[in-house]
């Protein structure tokens, strides 16, 4: 393991650990500890952003062995795995005990440690980011004890999207409900014009929805739709005036649609259908970066507009671009804290000297919605603006203060950030 899923990201590790047991991590955390050099954690390496990496020369430690479900709790109505579980297999195992997490990402490929750490979220007005579902986190200390930090702890809502710089989570609890089915059918072709203006009644129309746009043409080339069997009712017959897809579709025009989930309308479990693409397969386009930014629901289709100014500029550079929505949180980290957010997703093609000297013009574009940038993808904001639109991040700043106070967890990009 020499970096990250795409390539863009050359870790910079003295040595790489795979641990498959709590008291194997202890002793790897406590003994490079002991001699002054960093750690820091990873889980899937699906993180665009440097935020997986750690300190030159120092210890990484992928979590990818420590996999298994640990308990079910169905009076609590809880889960607790171990943090290198992938979505996609803790999603396979709930939906056979009769039970479901609220939402899922668009890939299932990607460690739940790994994706709370960066507050990574799906879609839908009424779903909050996936790390809205911890309950408890257990982490490894610099000094290879460990600290939980379970329901009514104040240190919760400022653990649980940490960037990997509290600690190494080794447990988390996460809240469940029973299973449920959903049925995703997409629309083609829906004027973006249109779209934008009724933003709130397209983002509301289903349990989660997306838009895919690759601003070439004036429209939401795509609209994912995935209702909720016996809440969403039946997909209607036309949204804003498009029609259903008549065959199956990957958001990437030209792409085989054999690596994503399940559409035409037909019903199916959750864990199947939340997610855009299969776990047996490579994730997306497998060649590209990533980008994305959130801003206020409230500021969404000026967002939206802001950005179609740029199409041609966008034009080279753009595989696609998703559109999502998330619902406000408390979380001090999340993206969509204090606000009702719309996200702004871009594929980008896999040119990171050339998606780099973009993005300010990007960002210039989006600035006046005090745009958060997501901590696992790129981004060219200065450290001091990401403080700025993280209101919570001083509270962070502290907390890590206190649980790590040797700075042992600490890499360049959250060192940058303090
Ligand atoms: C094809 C593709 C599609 C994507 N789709 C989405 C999407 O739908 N929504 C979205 O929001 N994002 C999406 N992302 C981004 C991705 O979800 C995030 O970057 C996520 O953090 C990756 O999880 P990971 O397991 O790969 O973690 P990594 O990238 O390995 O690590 C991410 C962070 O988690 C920390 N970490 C990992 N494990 C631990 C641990 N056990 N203890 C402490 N810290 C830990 C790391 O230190 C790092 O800070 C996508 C990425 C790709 C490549």
């Amino acid at each position: 393991m020499t970096g990250n899923w795409a390539g863009n990201v050359t870790f910079g590790a003295g040595v790489v650990h795979q641990p498959h047991s709590v008291d194997e991590l202890c002793s790897i955390v406590a003994s490079a500890s002991q001699t002054g050099r960093n750690v820091h954690a990873t889980g899937s390496r699906h993180s665009f952003s440097t935020v997986a990496d750690v300190t030159a020369g120092g210890d990484l430690v992928s979590m990818v062995g420590l996999d298994r479900v640990l308990a079910v709790d169905h009076d609590a109505m809880t889960v607790t795995v171990e943090a290198g579980i992938r979505y996609g297999e803790l999603a396979a195992a709930l939906q056979v005990a009769g039970l479901a997490l609220h939402n899922l990402p668009s890939l299932p490929h990607i460690t739940v440690a790994g994706a709370v750490a960066t507050a990574t979220h799906g879609s839908g007005d009424h779903n909050g980011n996936l790390a809205t579902a911890v309950r408890a986190i257990d982490l490894v200390l610099a000094d290879g004890t460990l600290v939980h930090i379970g329901p009514g702890d104040p240190r919760l809502p400022g653990a649980v999207v940490n960037l990997g710089a509290l600690g190494v989570v080794v447990r988390l609890t996460l809240a469940v409900e029973p299973t449920f089915d959903v049925a995703q059918t997409l629309y083609r072709d829906v004027p973006f014009d249109a779209g934008v203006e009724a933003l709130d009644e397209l983002m509301g129309a289903a349990y989660s929805v997306s838009l895919f746009t690759d601003y070439q043409r004036d429209v939401f080339d795509q609209v994912w739709w995935k209702g909720r069997v016996g809440v969403d009712g039946v997909a209607p017959p036309r949204l804003l005036g498009a029609a259903p897809a008549l065959e199956a579709l990957h958001p990437v025009a030209g792409v085989s649609a054999e690596s994503c989930t399940e559409q035409l309308g037909v019903a199916g479990a959750w864990a199947d259908r939340l997610p855009h693409f299969r776990l047996g397969f490579e994730p997306s386009s497998g060649d590209e970066l990533q980008s994305e930014y959130f801003v206020a629901r409230s500021d969404g289709a000026a967002a939206l507009r802001s950005v179609r100014e740029l199409s041609a500029e966008l034009a080279p550079l753009i595989r696609v671009s998703e559109v999502r929505s998330v619902a406000a949180d408390g979380l001090w980290l999340s993206t969509a804290h204090g606000r009702d957010t719309l996200a702004l997703h871009f594929t980008w093609v896999n040119d990171h000297a050339r998606v780099m000297a973009f993005l300010p013009m990007l960002e210039s574009a989006l600035a006046p919605f005090a745009a958060r940038p997501h901590w696992g993808k790129l981004t060219a904001l200065p450290p001091s603006t990401i403080r700025e639109r993280t209101p919570m991040w001083s509270d962070f700043a502290s907390l890590r203060q206190t649980l790590d106070p040797s700075g042992t967890f600490l890499n360049p990009y959250v060192s940058r950030l303090l």
